[in-house]
């Protein structure tokens, strides 16, 4: 018994694997062993090779996010854009300081030498 699975293991291919459940041969892609029925799981890097992921696109705009945080950001509307409301409610308390103003052009000119990818990760969504 011992021997036949190590000769079969020793004929098994870079296309074939074990059956899960009884140890027959079968082609990687092979989803149920024929010999006993049994679904095989799934073998990472094995059946299919995963894509890296891309960033999905962000539904909001960075232009419109770097345009706000310039035009209107002293009063955080480039924050209330982006979903952070409770900061967007910071600047409107500070905004009479004029630092949430000085914040904003900052943060304009990140916003506007962000690559799109950068913009979509830091604001999913
Ligand atoms: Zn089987």
């Amino acid at each position: 018994m011992a021997y036949r699975l190590e000769a079969e293991a020793a004929t098994l291919g870079p296309s074939k694997k074990h059956c899960f459940a009884c140890a027959a041969i079968l082609d990687v892609r092979a989803e149920l062993c024929p010999k006993c029925g049994v679904r095989q799981p799934v073998m990472p890097g094995a059946i299919t090779v995963v894509p890296v992921t891309a960033v999905a696109p962000s539904t909001r705009s960075k232009t419109s996010a770097g345009l706000f945080a310039l035009l209107l950001g002293g009063i955080g509307v480039h924050k209330f854009y982006l979903g952070q409301t409770a900061a967007g409610v910071m600047y409107l308390l500070f905004c009479w300081t004029l630092i949430p103003s000085l914040i904003a052009f900052i943060e304009a000119l990140v916003l506007f030498g962000m690559s799109d990818d950068a913009f979509a990760r830091k604001y999913p969504g």
